[in-house]
This record gives structure tokens, C-alpha cells and sequence, in this order.
């Protein structure tokens, strides 16, 4: 019984084709870590089957107000965690990514 602090649950979406990463959410990826040079997603404790599931979906971003690839929803600062199909986003006013 551990209620998460949030303030959006966001609907994640899925599309048939793969997402394209925008050019921001690419050099956030590569700063952090979790791309490397060849543009290849690395994330801790993520199969790449889940990663091929993840670049399939996306969503409609209530801070950003507009559509964001789930992969990087899920390392943006305002994710909370992942539940049936929603995120749960912490919903904070975003600094520093571009938006
Ligand atoms: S976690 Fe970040 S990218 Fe995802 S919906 Fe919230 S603000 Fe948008």
C-alpha cells in the first residue's frame, strides 16, 4: 500500500510503426548513458524485447503537450512508474530538455 505521488496517469499508446526518437531525446539519451554513439538503446534492467515493445509506443505528454516516445517518457524525471497500460507522472514543470 504504497500510494505514488503523481499527478497525471498518462494513457501509453501503441503504434504498429516504430517511433522516432527526436534529436533532443537522442542527446538526452546519449548524455545519460543510455544510448550509445551508433544510436543503439541501452537501458538498465530493460530486455531488448522490451525495448522493441517500448519504441512502438508513445505519449500524448501533459507537460510537454504533445507526443513524447515512451522510451523517453520512462527515464524522464517526472516518471513515476509504469501500471496497466498509464504512466504515472509526477507532472512537474520540465527545465533543461529543449521543450
Ligand atoms: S513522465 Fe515526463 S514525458 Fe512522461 S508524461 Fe510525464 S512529463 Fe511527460
Amino acid at each position: 500500500m504504497n500510494e505514488l505521488d503523481h499527478k497525471y496517469e498518462v494513457d501509453i499508446i501503441l503504434n504498429d510503426e516504430k517511433q522516432k526518437l527526436s534529436k533532443e531525446a537522442k542527446s538526452e539519451l546519449m548524455e545519460s548513458g543510455m544510448m550509445d554513439e551508433k544510436g543503439k538503446l541501452k537501458i538498465k534492467g530493460v530486455s531488448p524485447k522490451m525495448l522493441k515493445r517500448m519504441k512502438q509506443e508513445y505519449v500524448v505528454c501533459p507537460v510537454m503537450e504533445k507526443e513524447v516516445q515512451f522510451v523517453q517518457c520512462f527515464v524522464c524525471d517526472n516518471f513515476q512508474s509504469r501500471v496497466t497500460g498509464q504512466v504515472l507522472c509526477k507532472g512537474d514543470p520540465l527545465t533543461g530538455n529543449g521543450s
